[in-house]
């Protein structure tokens, strides 16, 4: 479904992307991980349009996007979240979801997603006046109402407690369930991206140097070196 190919990006001497190629088939569930300046959040910029990549190529559907804007990329089916929130803040929860309903594919947001991230309570709450957890749950319901066919989290369980991040997990099952739609999730909880995914990506120093279930991964000798062992 999505396909990178040799992607690579620099920022001047930073090398932050080094030839990167991942598929990710229709509704997989994926975890990113990797230590901190891995180029994780770099490789979600690229993905998602907000950066060009140096070289390389993506392709949705066997069609080309690397040199696509953003806002198309978001409505042919690439969404995602951002590490640092980006909610509409003086827009209350309902019109967040609107916006993201009007810029995507047009298709209905399933109303339980709504009561599955814990908000139908807060509809008419503007954006700013929710709690920090309740405002990452609405930029993953903002996401899911473009009816996106891959929905990025960067850290979606960063700030969380324990009892938050498996109620996230929870709802982000149901969405591999239900939103057809495939995740691509980059997240330091381990434990958290091991009970969600069924394929993980390990990136390092802006190279994959490890891709397998989560079993194989934490068993790679690299892995432990890189990052389980830091
Ligand atoms: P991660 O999300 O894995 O922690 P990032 O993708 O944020 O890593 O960063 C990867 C590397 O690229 C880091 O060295 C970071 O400082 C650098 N970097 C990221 N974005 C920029 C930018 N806009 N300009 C310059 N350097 C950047
Ligand atoms: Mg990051």
């Amino acid at each position: 479904m999505l396909e990178l190919n040799g992607i690579d990006k620099s920022f001047g001497g930073v090398h932050a992307v080094r030839n990167v190629s991942l598929t990710l088939a229709a509704g997989e569930v994926r975890g990113l991980i990797g230590p901190n300046g891995a180029g994780k959040s770099t490789l979600v910029n690229l993905i998602s349009g907000l950066l060009v990549p140096t070289a390389g190529t993506i392709t949705l559907e066997g069609q080309p996007i690397t040199r696509q804007s953003a806002h198309e990329r978001a409505r042919k089916g690439i969404a995602r979240t951002f590490q640092n929130l980006r909610v509409f803040p003086s827009l209350s929860v309902e019109q967040n979801i609107d916006v993201a309903r009007y810029a995507g594919r047009g298709a209905p947001l399933p109303e339980a997603a709504i009561d599955e991230f814990g908000l139908r309570r807060k509809l008419t709450q503007r954006a700013n006046a929710l709690s920090y957890g309740d405002q990452r749950r609405l930029e993953i319901v903002r996401g899911l109402a473009l009816r996106p066919k891959v929905l990025m989290l960067d850290e979606p369980a960063a700030g969380m407690n324990e009892e938050e991040t498996e109620a996230l997990g929870r709802a982000l099952t149901w969405v591999q369930r239900e939103a057809e739609c495939a995740l691509f999730v980059i997240d330091h909880d381990l434990k958290f991206i091991m009970n969600l995914c069924e394929r993980i990506t390990v990136l390092d120093m802006g190279a994959i140097i490890a891709e397998g279930t989560p079993e194989e991964v934490t068993k790679n000798p690299k892995v432990v070196t890189a990052y389980l062992g830091e």
